[in-house]
């Protein structure tokens, strides 16, 4: 079962999304959530943090094991989240290591024993995230190291037996060095989570340090203009998409 709570500009498909852009409101949600799960993987996605990076929860319903796609920078938020879902996250995903994406994990790591993973080459960033969150105002100390470095194809597994290599990792250079997407088919349709390389109708900036423009074109064609065109894609801010959408509708890719 996947729900996915789109905040940050009104959409047909869930039209209270402006009213749920309150955390109160949001963890009641998670709260009844809960209740109705039934499957055995799930995904529970919302925008977090002061920038509204779109955050996602996979679990398990049988074993509650969990992993979290981008715990953005409100480690609050997301160890609430957790205690209300009551599950057991074991790792931490980034799809790059811009501050709103990955601005709170050593915490969260800290707090719930899930290892950290980035792909290599956002390594840099991710020491410079004190100086990335000063830009954002906020003051944040030397980050726990990194546990993992993410491998384009590389997947994902539960202990869940009935859950298997469900998600895969598609390294997409050019917002960053190290942008990753992850893809499952787990759902009933296919998912992208996508991070800061695609959005609906627009693409990643290319102007921050690392950034390649004609990298994030060729990714976005190369790896992800390929998968089946009716996965949606969670895109790393804003409202979700699908492949179809993009490859008829994106200004970038056209
Ligand atoms: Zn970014
Ligand atoms: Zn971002």
């Amino acid at each position: 079962m996947a729900l996915r709570i789109c905040c940050d500009q009104p959409c047909k498909k869930y039209p209270p999304c402006r009213k749920l852009r309150r955390l109160e409101q949001i963890l009641k949600i998670l709260e009844a959530y809960i209740k109705l799960v039934k499957n055995s993987l799930n995904l529970l996605s919302f925008p977090v943090g002061s920038f509204a990076c779109n955050c996602s929860i996979l679990f398990s319903s049988k074993t509650r094991e969990a992993l979290i796609i981008d715990p953005g920078n409100d480690q609050d938020f997301i160890l609430n989240a957790i205690k209300q879902l009551d599950i057991k996250v074991k790792k931490l995903l980034h799809t790059h290591a811009h501050f709103d994406h990955i601005g709170r994990s050593s915490e969260i790591s800290t707090e719930t024993g899930a290892t950290l993973h980035l792909h290599k080459d956002d390594q840099f960033l991710y020491e410079m995230l004190p100086q990335q969150g000063l830009y954002f105002g906020q003051k944040v100390g030397a980050p726990k190291p990194i546990d993992f470095y993410l491998e384009d194809e590389e997947t994902f597994s539960f202990e869940d037996e009935e859950i298997k290599t469900f998600l895969k990792t598609l390294h997409t250079p050019g917002h960053t060095p190290g942008s990753c997407c992850f893809y499952t088919e787990y759902f009933d349709s296919p998912h992208l989570f996508a991070g800061d390389t695609l959005f609906q109708q627009s693409i990643g900036r290319t102007d921050l340090p690392g950034g390649n423009s004609h990298m994030i074109i060729k990714s976005i064609k190369d790896k992800l203009l390929i998968l089946p065109e009716d996965t949606t894609v969670i895109a790393g801010h804003g409202p979700e998409t699908n492949i179809y959408f993009e490859k008829k509708n994106n200004p970038f890719l056209c």
